[in-house]
């Protein structure tokens, strides 16, 4: 009877905090427990963030396509930048009030932040980057979504535009299944690929990781500080030289790995000494404290729809070259009106840029 009685408890309480998030505008809750989670990296480890933690519910909220749309086609940096920020400040709040909620039912528990945490007692500290746990690990495995091979989780009918969230708690909730792997619509396409910048995702290598016994492939990830260097604005221009990202610097992005991290050193004067555009975020890692988010391609283009991904990417890749003007705007112009911008400048601003 006890028994009976705490699988009904346990059931309520799965069913209650799906509703909780769903309540807070989560397009898709799952739930991941120790067991499903077992044999996962390091920071599918619950008990990192919470010793006797036993579940994690994860969530999903949406971003906003058009502004998305706007921010590929380079007219509009700002909308889809502060969206992004609002997004992932949502999901933070409400993991923070759903371990609230666990809490005053009786049960530890503890808010992942969205993004922006890293372990320190990683080998390398937090130059490594590696969250205290990822969100990614417990939404596949939990059916939010599928991994693309880019390695961002995604779903339809949003594409990878989502943000991640979750709580860990020491509550004993009932696992969600991950979502069927042929109802994946990641076909390879590897347009997420042709337009990162910076050669951030293998197109050589998979990467598999193993949680609670499924297996989940994706693109083979790189050393990070190429995303870093690329969607952190130190740099933007692609090697064609026919598009960029945001970022109006053009300092050569390298070919190898062990590369980046010199690179980025370099281009850190330049960034802190280039005129503020007004966008961006607060992180902890970067020069002055302040970030500037200027690719997201790998994401946002990924779209269910087949047609829609290739717009975006003609969007990407036919919109110019990014310039910056001396109040700190930035515009985007042809590949030549470009070169011929930086030439006209002086030694001292042109060194801010390439
Ligand atoms: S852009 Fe294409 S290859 Fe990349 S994750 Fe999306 S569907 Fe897969
Ligand atoms: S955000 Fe940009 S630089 Fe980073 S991996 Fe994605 S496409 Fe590449």
């Amino acid at each position: 009877m006890r028994a009976h009685m705490d699988e009904i408890k346990k059931e309520r309480l799965s069913r209650s905090v799906e509703a909780f998030v769903q309540n807070a505008g989560g397009i898709a809750t799952g739930i991941a427990t120790v067991e499903t989670l077992a044999g996962g990296p390091p920071s599918a480890d619950l008990s990192y963030v919470l010793p006797g933690a036993r579940s994690a519910v994860v969530f999903a909220l949406p971003l906003d396509q058009e502004a998305i749309e706007r921010y590929l086609a380079k007219k509009d940096f700002k909308s889809s930048n502060i969206d992004n920020r609002r997004v992932n400040s949502m999901a933070s709040g409400i993991a923070l009030e759903l371990a609230v909620y666990l809490r005053m039912k009786g049960h530890a528990a503890v808010p992942v932040s969205s993004n922006f945490f890293y372990r320190e007692d990683a080998p390398l500290g937090r130059l490594e980057e590696q969250p205290d746990i990822s969100h990614r690990y417990l939404a596949v495995r939990s059916g939010i979504g599928h991994f693309g091979l880019s390695g961002n989780v995604i779903r339809k009918p949003e594409g990878a535009a989502i943000i991640l969230g979750s709580t860990v708690t020491t509550a004993d909730l009932i696992p969600t299944d991950p979502l069927p792997a042929e109802d994946n619509y990641c076909d390879r396409c590897k347009l997420c690929q042709a337009s990162c910048a910076s050669g951030f995702m293998s197109d050589e290598e998979d990467a598999t990781v193993t949680l609670g016994g499924v297996n989940f492939t994706y693109a083979k990830r790189r050393a990070h500080e190429r995303c870093d260097y690329v969607c952190g604005g130190f740099t933007g221009l692609h090697r064609s030289g026919r598009w960029s990202t945001w970022s109006p610097a053009r300092f050569p992005i390298p070919d190898n790995d062990e590369d980046f991290g010199p690179a980025l050193m370099a281009a850190a004067g330049p960034y802190i000494a280039r005129p503020k555009s007004g966008v961006g975020f607060f992180h902890a890692m970067m020069p002055r404290d302040r970030g500037e988010f200027t690719c997201g391609h790998c994401q946002y283009i990924c779209h269910p729809d087949v047609p829609v991904r290739k717009r975006r990417y003609r969007m990407i890749v036919k919109s110019g070259v990014v310039i910056q003007r001396e109040d700190g705007a930035l515009d985007a112009v042809s590949p030549d009106q470009a070169k011929a911008h930086i030439a006209s400048l002086s030694p001292e601003l042109r060194a801010l840029y390439e």
